[in-house]
């Protein structure tokens, strides 16, 4: 067993209150740059090293065609996270997208970011964020249709790590692709009913692209006005711990999130390749393809980040990826947020 505490979360809220002793998550980190940032650009072959791999025949994917495109990549790295980390992480990506002759480089010494976390899924915490901070009763979350202050409150409570690294690293878009590696993508604690939720979250892949498709959805709560960011680089959070739990080597799940960074939506039931393509919504096999189709899209995304994505893609949960799961998490977490406000009085 290498980490308790994800057999606890995995377990739900019966059993949480004995994982986290002393009871204390910080829940809101502030980010601020590092003196080194932006800095000036390296020389790409010094830093080559941190995207050395091994080679693994047992993982090999199908290529239809090989492309020659670079993608340009800054890292970040959170608390508790070892360097050597880097290494397994960086060379994953590299190890799979090699295949497709997609070469990723940094120019930059990877920085250290004060983060544990990416999400608070939380609904007491939220509430309680959104009344003192906001000054919005997150009641209002109750409504059909909430206000955009009501979901921009909502937003900077759940998302409050995510937009501070966006602020202190990703705005403007520098047109590279911010890979951060964190302990976990969703905080501890959870809330005694979305204890599952932070548990499958192995991934948040954020573009603009991404998040606009998805915000155009029909859903009340859009990730899109709940993030409220806009002009960012692709920025990729990988939750180190789960996908450290989960798989032999990190590469399906780092390239599945670089995927959705490249603009890339998930493929349905029925698609040419379900089942054995990268983008499958629960994509965990190590020798998952890309189709020519999806390289071309990759291919146009190195030079211009960005097709928007069609939204009837977006078909349900899965186990990678916070972004493509985020009107079905958005929803859950409203409406406990919502109930909680309204048990204790806040609303109406
Ligand atoms: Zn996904």
């Amino acid at each position: 067993m290498r980490d308790p505490l994800l057999v606890c979360l995995a377990l739900g809220g019966l059993v949480f209150p004995a994982c986290d002793p002393d009871g204390h998550v910080d829940f809101f980190q502030t980010v601020t740059p590092a003196p080194s940032f932006p800095g000036t650009a390296g020389d790409a072959a010094v830093y080559q090293n941190l995207f050395a791999y091994t080679p693994d025949s047992k993982c090999a994917p199908q290529v239809p065609r090989q492309l020659d495109s670079k993608t340009e990549v800054r890292i970040f790295v959170g608390n508790g996270v070892a360097a050597s980390e880097i290494g397994r992480y960086a060379g994953g990506l590299q190890r799979y997208y090699d295949f497709y002759g997609v070469t990723m480089f940094t120019r930059y010494d990877p920085i250290a970011v004060p983060l544990d976390h990416a999400i608070v899924l939380n609904d007491a915490v939220i509430a309680d964020r959104m009344r003192e901070v906001a000054g919005v009763d997150p009641a209002c979350l109750s409504s059909l249709y909430p206000t955009v202050a009501c979901e921009q409150a909502y937003g900077a409570a759940m998302l409050y790590n995510v937009k501070q690294f966006l602020h202190a690293y990703a705005e403007p878009d520098r047109n590279v692709i911010n890979l951060v590696l964190l302990k976990r993508v969703a905080s501890l604690n959870p809330g005694a009913e979305t204890g599952l939720l932070n548990w499958g979250i192995a991934g948040l892949g954020l573009s603009e692209a991404l998040v606009n498709s998805a915000g155009g959805s029909d859903v009340s709560i859009s990730l899109a006005d709940t993030l409220d960011e806009t002009g960012f680089s692709p920025t990729v959070f990988i939750a180190v711990n789960l996908t450290d739990f989960l798989l032999r080597e990190p590469d399906i799940v780092v390239a599945h999130e670089f995927g959705h960074a490249y603009g890339l939506p998930h493929l349905k039931p029925g698609d040419l390749d379900y089942g054995t393509n990268l983008m499958d919504p629960s994509a965990s096999e190590c020798d998952l393809s890309l189709r020519t189709d999806q390289l071309t899209t990759i291919e146009q995304a190195t030079a211009a980040y960005g097709d928007l994505l069609d939204t009837s893609l977006y078909d349900g949960p899965e186990l990678l990826s916070f972004t493509d799961r985020a009107p079905e998490i958005l929803e859950i977490v409203r409406a406990r947020v919502a109930a909680r406000a309204l048990a204790t009085g806040g609303g109406q």
